[in-house]
């Protein structure tokens, strides 16, 4: 049951794998040597069902990298501590990027397969918004990624998840809080 649901996520995202190659290539748009590596963003995730399948890939990595993955997750979670303390958002890399590549990169969740490209997504009350490119996108915008299919596909994955675990809180994690909570459900004495 739940496996059917991350399998439908794991077919969604590979559909937006495709549409995103599909515009970026309008813009001849590649991540290489970026000076800016979006994983040092400040992305939060809403869903269950990116939780679960992120988990998939923390189960999956060796030991050694899911205890190092962990550890530098503690360490930029605490850094939120400090972040209120000091009164600033300090940058700070997923714990998940290692010298510039998501060790993760087959269950990376939706904003991490998105982000860069002029997009757009229809509301449910039929409002249109937009959001430009990221610095790497140049000139006049002559493509955009539309949103709206995979928003809606997620919302209905994630609430097919919800009724069937019956989980009924709000979610909005960071990828270092989501590796926090995935690391009391695994086995990790040694960490
Ligand atoms: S999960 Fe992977 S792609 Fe997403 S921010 Fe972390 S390192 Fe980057």
């Amino acid at each position: 049951m739940i496996e059917g649901e991350l399998k439908k996520l794991g077919d969604l995202y590979a559909r937006m794998d495709l549409e995103y190659e599909k515009v970026s290539a309008v813009y001849g748009l590649t991540c290489r040597g970026c000076d800016e590596n979006c994983c040092s963003q400040r992305f939060h995730h809403h869903t269950v069902a990116e939780y679960l399948y992120l988990l998939e890939g923390l189960k999956a990595a060796p030991a050694e990298l899911k205890r190092t993955i962990v550890r530098r997750a503690r360490i930029v979670v605490e850094s939120y501590v400090h972040e209120l303390q000091a009164g600033e958002i300090f940058k700070l890399m997923c714990p998940a990027n290692f010298d510039g590549k998501c060790a993760l990169y087959h269950w990376r969740p939706m904003i991490c397969r998105l982000h860069g490209l002029p997009h757009f997504f229809i509301m449910p009350d039929g409002v249109r918004k937009t959001a430009g490119g990221c610095h790497r996108v140049k000139g006049e915008s002559t493509a955009s990624l539309d949103r709206t299919p995979f928003y809606t596909e997620l919302a209905l994955i994630e609430k097919a998840l919800r009724e069937q675990l019956g989980f009924k809180e709000r979610f909005r994690k960071t990828t270092a809080q989501m590796i926090m909570d995935m690391s009391l459900e695994l086995d990790f004495d040694e960490i």
